[in-house]
């Protein structure tokens, strides 16, 4: 089992329709064009992955991933451009705490923010929610900035996530385009996943 062989599975909109609370599962969140798609195409080393949860009627909702019947990929709609009715704004906005708060399987969280623009309130109150579960920080976009540049983001960085209790370790310059940072995160994803303690396969 590897990550490449992850699945879209369903859409819902509640936390009482997602697949069974077993297993192992990692959820993904982000500001809409954060790079949220790109860094799940990269990672799953599958174009288009992700693009079934930007589908009209799959924005606000749990879009579920599976590697097998045991791991799952949760893709959460992108926030700060909602173009949703209020009412479903509004029912969408509690299902999230309840998701955080409830789901056992839930191994690890990973927030995708732009690395130019990182830790807005939107992602600050986001963390709020997901304090009691580990979370990796991905700062995308790196390829836009020089390396001195990302240097001093990553700097500015640490320090407001230490605001919010978040350790260095946790912060990761990513890049979709070049693939910087993508084997630790997938090192981080196959360990969430319970990957990593698996035998290798054969190869074909
Ligand atoms: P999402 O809304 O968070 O899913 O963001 P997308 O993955 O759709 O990306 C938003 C825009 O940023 C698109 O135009 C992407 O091509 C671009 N983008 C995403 N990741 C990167 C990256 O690592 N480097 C660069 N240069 N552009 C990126």
């Amino acid at each position: 089992m590897q990550l490449k062989d992850l699945k879209f599975m369903t859409s819902v909109p509640q936390v009482s329709q997602l697949p069974d609370d077993t297993g192992r599962e990692v959820v993904f969140a982000g500001r809409s064009n954060a790079g949220k798609s790109s860094a799940i195409n990269l990672l799953f080393g599958q174009r288009g992955l992700a693009k079934v949860s930007k589908q009209p009627g799959r924005t606000q909702a749990f879009n579920v991933f599976g590697l097998d019947e045991t791991r799952r990929v949760v893709d959460l709609p992108g926030y700060g451009y909602a173009k949703v009715p209020d009412s479903v704004q509004r029912r969408w906005g509690r299902e999230i705490p309840i998701y955080f708060a409830e789901r056992q399987s839930l191994c690890g969280v990973v927030l995708i923010m732009d690395v130019r623009h990182p830790f807005r309130d939107t992602d600050n109150q986001f963390l709020t929610i997901t304090a009691q579960h580990p979370v990796v920080v991905v700062l995308s976009k790196a390829d836009k900035l020089s390396k001195s540049q990302q240097a001093r983001h990553l700097s500015d960085a640490i320090k407001s996530a230490a605001v919010l209790g978040i350790a260095p370790e946790s912060l990761v310059l990513f890049s979709a385009t070049s693939g910087q940072g993508r084997a630790d995160l997938s090192g981080l994803l196959e360990h969430w996943l319970g990957l990593d303690d698996e035998a290798p396969e054969p190869e074909d």
